[in-house]
């Protein structure tokens, strides 16, 4: 595939999104989609620490029933799972699709057709995962899809490790932002995730993400249709910081801000080497997350339910086990 080809415009009826998608593909020349800032022309194909060159690569696309419940409904959430990544978390459950790649590379019209099919078997919402590298490359697909009759919500659904300046592209074409808050000590980042800076950045892009949508908005049936859900996976041994992560969120967005408080870690990929990833959330750290949020008054969103003696499936390799993982939350 030649990536000069699907640089062409003309075909985009909307000068605004004319201009978004230009500048998307602008931000490729000497990347700086993320904050990693690597420099290098993925327009001619090179790569950095994301791996991705000019096309995306899709790992899966299809309905998937374990997501909160206001974005699985009762038909599914149509998830758009994206290869490799922008963070290297040593405990990451996805670890065959962001540290292999596993998928194939798909041009701007292909994704457009993945979203218009999803939207067409009855998808609630196209649902974008791991999508920090790949923001422009997604832009031009959502514009060709709502061209198309796209009129799905769109999740983008991150690690929320991002560019203030790819936030901007997505103003008027994400509807739900779910981005994590992985980590409240950069030193923790670091280590795990391989993400300098990562709370400065990570808080500045929430925000930026609850200035554009506000807070989580549900429809007559429960289902999200625009608005700020953010989540948290605990970790073992207090490092996700999520003391500090609530706090930040109660004085800089508000009680009113959704969270989804996930318990499902377990120690996948180099994590089930050793230290103190190498096991399982114990019920007292679990109990500690929920008083935190009791305590910030942060009672809007999910909890994920605790499962001490829960297997390890999800760690299989199967690709297909990983896009299609349950997950058990309850509302407040
Ligand atoms: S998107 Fe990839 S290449 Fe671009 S700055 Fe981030 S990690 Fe580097």
């Amino acid at each position: 595939m030649n990536p000069g080809e699907f640089q062409d415009l003309s075909g985009i009826r909307d000068e605004r999104d004319r201009i978004r998608v230009a500048e998307g593909y602008e931000a490729l020349r000497s990347c700086r989609v993320c904050p990693r800032h690597c420099g290098v022309n993925r327009l001619e194909g090179e790569t950095g620490t994301c791996r991705t060159g000019f096309f995306a690569r899709l790992s899966a696309a299809n309905l998937h029933f374990g997501e909160e419940p206001c974005l699985t409904g009762t038909r599914g959430s149509g998830t758009v799972f994206f290869a490799y990544c922008n963070l290297a978390c040593d405990y990451c459950q996805n670890f065959p699709l962001s540290a292999y790649g596993y998928g194939r590379e798909v041009t701007p019209l292909e994704l457009k057709d993945v979203f218009l099919s999803l939207q067409s078997r009855g998808a609630h919402n196209i649902n974008l995962v791991t999508p920090s590298h790949v923001v422009p490359q997604i832009v031009h697909g959502l514009v060709l899809a709502r061209q198309e009759g796209l009129s799905l919500p769109v999740v983008y659904n991150s690690n929320g490790y991002e560019a203030p300046s790819m936030i901007a592209l997505l103003d008027g074409l994400v509807d739900v932002y779910l981005p994590d808050m992985k980590y409240s000590d950069d030193r923790m980042a670091l280590r795990y995730s391989k993400a300098p800076s990562y709370a400065a950045i990570n808080r500045e892009a929430v925000r930026l993400m609850a200035q554009q949508v506000g807070p989580l908005q549900l429809d007559g049936e429960g289902l999200a249709k625009k608005g700020l859900l953010i989540r948290h996976l605990l970790l073992p041994e207090g490092i996700s910081g999520f003391s500090e992560t609530a706090r930040f969120i109660r004085e800089s967005l508000g009680s009113a801000t959704a969270i989804s408080l996930m318990a499902q870690y377990f120690p996948a990929h180099r994590a089930s080497r050793g230290g103190a990833l190498s096991r399982r959330l114990s019920l007292q750290e679990y109990e500690d997350g929920l008083d935190t949020l009791f305590s910030e008054g942060l009672l809007e969103g999910y909890v994920q339910e605790y499962g001490e003696d829960g297997d390890d499936s999800s760690a299989s390799t199967e690709q297909e086990t990983l896009c299609q993982e349950e997950r058990i939350f309850t509302t407040f």
